[in-house]
């Protein structure tokens, strides 16, 4: 899969420079017109107004093309291995099944539950995220569950981004943070990663923000920043000292912060997630973005989780209640359960959180190794799912998708 020009290609990533645009919108509306020419039902439809009427509205205009709606298709070729979309091939936790086969064995457990979070899982998620950001997190007003991290991007989104405001995306990035900032009517302004040994990448670590770059891109219509550690694709885990980059210009220029931290646990040997949030000055203005799938290798489950300060989580519980308005009971009770089975044991090493990095680890190194014997060269993730490869010795092959 390719994913810059600068001849790198990532296993497992999800990134914008791979969509394509296709003709569809064109297509769809002259197969509207052919069918109501002979459909009768349809005579009555005024032909002046019918366009019009059945155009897309603008806030999703040029947002149709999706990379992985193409890659699932090119991927059900039997004969093909999808390495690029993020979802573990190991089981889940045993223990994370077994709950949930209890929740659904359990008829209260059924039926709909609180809109903005089950309160066993918002209380067990405070619990645990108390004991990370060592500070109060109270669980029915800094805390909303919602669809996956998507759902929380979502309505982090839609109930903090404004039209006509700028909001900064770090370039590579997770594919829908354009399109989601593009539907709420606001301008996404781009930073790149750039790779400080220019071609020369052996580690995630090599791929940095010029600070005075970065600088130069915050002004006074600048909402936000999307940040996005550990790094999907690059697999970087942000340093403190870059955090506290990013946090001295959000506290100067009054903006938030949309901290998405699906892979939190998944951070490998010799590096450490920090929180930005926890950084003095940013809780009041950060929203911190969590996934179950990540977290307990359940991406099927689509639940994750937006944590803040009161004053920015309200607007987002009042996207909720008027789109989603609860997510599915019987996932969120097993979630919560598990989550108290690893929050009892987070000084054990055995606590799932941190023996996922450690399985995950070994693959890590023995797909690093499988590349570089076939002459590729593989940028070492520091953290998450993903692993970018320079595959400028396959150039002429690499470049036809
Ligand atoms: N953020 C990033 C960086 C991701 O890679 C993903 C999923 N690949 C998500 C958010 C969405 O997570 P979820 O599956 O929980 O919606």
């Amino acid at each position: 899969m390719l994913f810059a020009s600068r001849s790198f290609c990532c296993l497992g990533i999800r990134t914008h420079l791979l969509q394509r645009d296709l003709p569809s919108k064109s297509i769809r509306f002259s197969a509207f017109a052919m069918r109501s020419e002979s459909d009768p039902q349809r005579r009555h439809v005024n032909r002046e107004t019918m366009p019009f009427k059945h155009k897309n509205t603008r806030r999703i205009e040029g947002l149709d093309s999706n990379v992985w709606v193409e890659f699932t298709k090119v991927a059900a070729d039997p004969s093909i291995v999808n390495l690029g979309q993020g979802l573990p091939d190991i089981s889940p936790p045993s223990y994370v099944k077994e709950e949930l086969a209890k929740a659904a064995a359990a008829d209260r457990l059924n039926q709909y539950t609180r809109g903005f979070g089950h309160p066993l899982l918002v209380k067990a998620l405070s619990q645990v995220y108390e004991r990370v950001c060592g500070r109060k997190i109270d669980p029915l007003t800094d805390i909303l569950v919602t669809v996956g991290g998507y759902g929380s991007l979502f309505s982090t989104v839609q109930a903090l981004i404004e039209e006509g405001d700028e909001v900064l995306i770090i370039e590579p990035f997770f594919d829908c943070y354009e399109p989601m900032v593009k539907m709420a009517g606001a301008k996404p302004v781009f930073i790149p990663l750039r790779n400080k040994n220019d071609g020369n990448s052996a580690s995630s670590a090599d791929w940095v923000l010029d600070p005075t770059e970065l600088a130069n891109k915050f002004n006074s219509k600048t909402k936000a920043i999307i940040l996005n550690t550990p790094h999907n694709p690059i697999g970087k885990v942000f340093t403190r000292e870059e955090l506290q980059m990013i946090a001295d210009l959000c506290i100067k220029h009054d903006t938030l912060c949309i901290s998405d931290e699906v892979y939190e646990w998944l951070v490998y040997k010799g590096n450490k997630h920090i929180k930005i949030a926890t950084l003095p000055g940013m809780w009041e203005r950060t929203i911190t973005i969590g996934s179950a799938g990540k977290t307990y290798s359940v991406t099927g489950w689509k639940l994750g989780w937006s944590i803040g300060p009161q004053h920015l989580i309200k607007h987002l519980q009042v996207v909720q209640q008027n789109t989603l308005y609860t997510c599915p009971t019987p996932l969120q009770e097993a979630l919560a359960q598990a989550f108290w089975i690893d929050y009892k044991r987070m000084d054990d090493p055995d606590c799932y959180f941190y023996s996922l990095s450690r399985e995950l680890e070994g693959k890590r190194d023995r797909m690093a190794q499988l590349l570089r014997e076939v002459g590729l060269k593989p940028v070492i993730p520091d953290g998450g799912y993903f692993m970018i490869v320079d595959v400028s010795t396959l150039s002429p092959l690499v470049i036809q998708t």
